[in-house]
């Protein structure tokens, strides 16, 4: 791959800023400075450095992020704050993207990876990934609410998979688990035992799960662990 190329996947400069590092000595591979921002390297065999710093290769990134309300699940928009602006600079330029979707309104895990076939995987409905869902609601759940979500409810027509619901001691909100992702699922979900959502948040999504320490609007890179489990779950490479 060009050296170009790999300074910007890797988030660490443009191609015009690798041309400019290029012209200034600033890159060497092996230990022999750079002559052009054209040359190819291996990045498992070559090292890399920019100011004297090895660059280490990752051919994909990911990182979770804590979703704040106000924000749409998208990489732009031309009128609403989008996810993508919560990153720094060097992650956007690695053009990653969220693996399925928040309601604007909907607080928490949100993952965002520039590996195109994992994320497809992961939002295959033949994989069941379960997302788990933290919701307030304005009624206290309906006794027998559990069944229902466990038989599957019906939206719009649809029978929804069996989801599994905890309620809180009061009722008035709880953890629900799902295994596939409709349009603004939970919300039909709880008007579909006639009540109302009033918060939500996304805790987990398969083997990942939101970090109490993780403040809202912040993100974090995946552990390898966790990118190992990803990958497991879709059977794809990581
Ligand atoms: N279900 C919803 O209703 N909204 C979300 O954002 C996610 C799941």
């Amino acid at each position: 791959m060009r050296i170009d190329k790999l300074l910007s996947d890797m988030g660490l400069l443009s191609r015009k800023e690798t041309a400019k590092a290029v012209r200034r000595a600033q890159i060497t591979v092996d230990g022999v400075v750079a002559t052009s921002p054209a040359i190819h390297v291996d990045p498992d065999v070559q090292t890399v450095a920019y100011r004297g710093e090895p660059i280490v290769y990752r051919r994909y990134t990911y990182v979770l992020l804590n979703k704040p309300t106000g924000y749409v699940s998208a990489t732009e928009d031309t009128r609403l704050p989008y996810v993508t602006e919560l990153l720094p600079t060097e992650l956007r330029r690695m053009e990653l993207f969220p693996v399925g979707r928040l309601d604007r309104d909907t607080t928490g895990l949100m993952l965002l990876t520039n590996n195109g076939p994992l994320a497809h995987e992961l939002l295959s409905p033949r994989h069941h990934v379960e997302k788990v869902y933290r919701f307030t609601c304005e009624h206290p759940l309906c006794d027998g609410c559990e069944e229902r979500f466990l038989h599957g409810v019906t939206i719009g027509g649809y029978e929804c998979k069996p989801a599994v619901l905890v309620a809180d001691d009061d009722r008035m909100g709880g953890y629900l688990t799902l295994t596939e992702g409709k349009y603004h699922q939970v919300k039909r979900m709880l008007e579909a035992v006639d009540n109302r959502v009033l918060t939500l948040e996304r805790v987990r999504f398969g083997p990942l799960t939101l970090d109490d320490t993780l403040p809202r609007g912040a993100f974090r890179y995946l552990t390898d662990e966790e990118q190992a489990a990803l990958a497991c779950m879709a059977k794809s490479d990581v």
